[in-house]
């Protein structure tokens, strides 16, 4: 049981907030994990980040909570017994606020490198030149398609991007070696296009947002890459090998193939381990089951919508989900997950797109085989 492996160093609420933990892997190994606020406002909780220290002979944290949380995961790093010097470098599970955000003021406090994939650093950098819009010339290729409005992203976003062009990035190909043996780095796109997952001494999995308890992770749209692709690496040169519903189910049957023979693995995600006073634990390959299921149900449900004729992206999410969930910013995370399932829908040509953006259903489901042969 998790509430076995885990010893609780300092309580938080009942989300986890503010909570503390240590959990003695059998390798001998320890990983520290420290909740940090994650609160939007609103309805809006996915509860706190999760961040991981992992010790050895070069201790490193996974991810720093939002911006403003940095100096705050420094004194829960003291608090567990650790000082900056200890910490040889701070992994990102992927370039989400809630993840990174808090990397600036951290790193200036404990002067380590950024360890990333080597897609983030491309991300988190402004390029002008080939910016989609003079509006969007000052910020970096990771938002040009964020489907935030600019209320959202003056109120929330501006400093972070300028401060995260300031750090030290380091590629996960460069830092491999410091990591030593035991600790495995596989990157797992689709929720983010540099989303990685670690696995530590084959008895713990840091799966980040890639796979969460409770919550289905948002994939990305492959079309995005056609507006990112000038600021990405050229060896990426399609679609799917970064963005959509294709590469993060691709991912997650990857993470699945990977751990095949280890039946037991302790999962840590980076929101819900704890919430709503209970411990979430997960069985991998059973989670990742589901939620490819998920997506399966998913796609036929929205054919199912389109049954009564063709309807654009924002007429099948208002049909789709619940009136609750499409308040505020919801409907454009509700608009950009039914575009994820159409993309897919597309390309097994079980949708069809007419003009004015309507998807028109062509009476097929041969996204389920597309599925099952990713
Ligand atoms: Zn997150
Ligand atoms: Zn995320």
């Amino acid at each position: 049981m998790l509430a076995d492996v885990i010893d609780v160093m300092q309580r938080g609420d009942s989300s986890g907030n503010n909570m503390i933990v240590r959990i003695r892997l059998s390798s001998g190994r320890q990983i520290y994990g420290f909740a940090t606020e994650n609160l939007y406002g609103g309805d809006w909780d996915i509860g706190p980040t999760w961040n991981y220290l992992v010790t050895g002979k070069n201790p490193f944290l996974v991810d720093s909570g939002r911006r403003g949380k940095g100096l705050q995961l420094g004194k829960m790093i003291e608090f567990a017994g650790f000082n900056g010097q200890d910490i040889a470098a701070v992994i990102v599970s992927h370039g989400h606020e809630d993840h990174d955000g808090g990397l600036f003021e951290l790193t200036n406090l404990i002067n380590t490198p950024v360890v990333a994939h080597e897609v983030y650093s491309h991300l988190v950098r402004p390029n002008a030149k080939s910016a989609p819009s003079k509006e969007r010339a000052d910020f970096p290729a990771s938002c040009w398609c964020c489907p935030m409005p600019e209320t959202f992203y003056k109120k929330n976003c501006l400093e972070y991007h300028i401060e995260r062009q300031e750090l030290n990035i380091v590629a996960i190909g460069d830092f491999r070696e410091e990591l030593g043996a035991g600790i495995e780095v596989t990157h797992a796109p689709g929720h983010c296009p540099d989303s990685v997952v670690i696995v530590v001494d084959g008895e713990a999995i840091l799966v980040g947002d890639t796979i969460l308890p409770e919550i289905t992770p948002h994939p990305t749209l492959e079309g995005s890459f056609t507006v990112m692709k000038p600021a990405l690496p050229e060896k990426f040169d399609e679609a799917q090998q970064l963005f959509g519903l294709r590469a993060y189910i691709r991912s997650l049957k990857k993470l699945s193939a990977m751990t095949e023979s280890t039946d037991r693995l302790l999962v840590l995600p980076s929101h819900r381990l704890y919430y709503q006073d209970t411990w979430n634990q997960l069985d991998l390959h059973g989670r990742i089951d589901e939620l490819v299921q998920h997506h399966v149900d998913r796609c036929h449900e929205i054919l199912r919508i389109l049954n009564s004729g063709p309807k654009t992206p924002k007429e099948i999410a208002r049909d789709y989900f619940d009136p609750d969930l499409l308040k505020g910013y919801g409907i454009n995370l509700a608009i950009n997950e039914i575009k994820s399932h159409c993309e897919l829908m597309e390309i097994s040509q079980d949708v069809v797109v007419l003009e004015g953006d309507k998807m028109l259903s062509t009476g097929g489901e041969n996204f389920r085989s597309l599925i099952i042969d990713l």
